[in-house]
C-alpha cells in the first residue's frame, strides 16, 4: 500500500466475472491507487450471496444485499426477497441494495419495482443499515417515495452514481441521503453534473466506480475497475475547487461513517 490519500469505492460489482476472475491483480491495483475499502453491491438474491462469499475473510471488501430494479424478473420475487432479508441480517452485510426505480429499460413493471423499493426502505430502517439507491428516468417518483419515507426520520443511504439536477440533489439531501459520483463526472459533456457536484455539502458526498460499468475518462467504454476511481476523485476535486487529498479524505470519512466500516484511516499515515 502506498502512502498518501485513502479512497473508498462506495459502489462496485466485483462479482462480475470480468473482475472476479482476476480479483488478485484488481485488488493489487486498487491498493496501489490508495483504496482502503470497496462496497461490493448485490443485484439479485443469488448475486448478493456471491457478494457475501467474495468478501469473506477480506479486510477491504464489504458486501451488500439487495434486488436491483432491472433484475427483479430473474428470480421468483418472494423467495428472492426472503433470501435478501436473511442475508441483510448478517453482520458482514453493510447495506441494503441496490434497489430503486428504473424507467429506462422498461422491462420490469414499475409497481413491482416500487414494492421492492419500499421493502428495502423499511428493512433498512428496521436493521439500521443504509440503503443504496439506483435511479434512471424515474427521479420524481423515487424522490416522492423517499420524501414519504423521510417523514419517519432521515433516510440513511446513498443516491448512487448520481446524475440528476440540482433540485433532485436537494430533495435527496433533504431526505437525509448522501450522493455518490461516478466516472460520469469526468465526461466532457457533463458540465451540469459538475456544477451540481460543486454544491454538495462536504459531509454528504461519496465517490464510486460502479465497476465494471461507467469507466471514467480516459478509460471510458472499457471495463472499469476500482483503481480507476483516482480519475473520478480528480474530476470531483476540480469541480469543487478542492484538492485531491481533501476530496479523498472527506469521501473516505463519509463512507466509513455511513457503512460503519470502523474508525476512518488517517488520510496521510506517513506524515
Ligand atoms: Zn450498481
Amino acid at each position: 500500500m502506498k502512502s498518501g490519500p485513502r479512497l473508498v469505492d462506495s459502489h462496485c460489482h466485483l462479482t462480475d466475472p470480468r473482475l472476479r476472475d482476476e480479483i488478485g491483480p484488481v485488488a493489487e491495483r486498487a491498493h496501489q491507487a490508495g483504496l482502503v475499502a470497496a462496497i461490493v453491491v448485490g443485484t439479485s438474491a443469488a448475486n448478493s450471496h456471491e457478494c457475501v462469499e467474495l468478501c469473506e475473510g477480506s479486510d477491504w471488501m464489504f458486501p451488500t444485499a439487495g434486488l436491483h430494479p432491472c433484475h427483479l424478473l430473474e428470480e421468483p420475487f418472494e423467495p428472492a426477497w426472503g433470501k435478501v432479508e436473511s442475508l441483510a441480517r448478517l453482520g458482514v452485510v453493510r447495506a441494503l441494495g441496490e434497489t430503486g426505480l428504473d424507467n429506462y429499460w422498461k422491462e420490469v413493471p414499475l409497481d413491482l419495482q416500487e414494492d421492492s423499493l419500499r421493502r428495502h426502505l423499511s428493512l433498512s430502517r428496521e436493521l439500521d443499515k443504509p440503503v443504496i439507491l439506483h435511479c434512471r428516468d424515474a427521479a420524481d417518483r423515487l424522490l416522492l417515495i423517499l420524501g414519504e419515507a423521510a417523514r419517519s426520520g432521515p433516510v440513511s443511504g446513498v443516491l448512487h452514481s448520481f446524475a440528476g439536477t440540482e433540485r433532485e440533489a436537494e430533495a435527496g439531501l433533504a431526505a437525509g441521503l448522501h450522493l455518490s459520483f461516478s466516472g460520469m463526472i469526468t465526461y466532457p459533456k457533463n458540465e451540469n453534473l459538475r456544477r451540481v457536484a460543486a454544491v454538495i455539502p462536504n459531509d454528504r458526498i461519496l465517490i464510486e466506480t460502479d465497476a465494471p460499468y461507467l469507466a471514467p475518462q480516459p478509460w471510458r467504454g472499457k471495463r472499469n475497475e476500482p483503481s480507476h476511481m483516482v480519475a473520478t476523485c480528480e474530476a470531483l476535486a476540480r469541480a469543487r475547487g478542492q484538492t485531491f487529498a481533501e476530496v479523498a479524505a472527506l469521501t473516505t470519512a463519509n463512507a466509513f461513517r455511513l457503512f460503519r466500516l470502523g474508525p476512518p484511516p488517517s488520510p496521510n499515515p506517513m506524515m
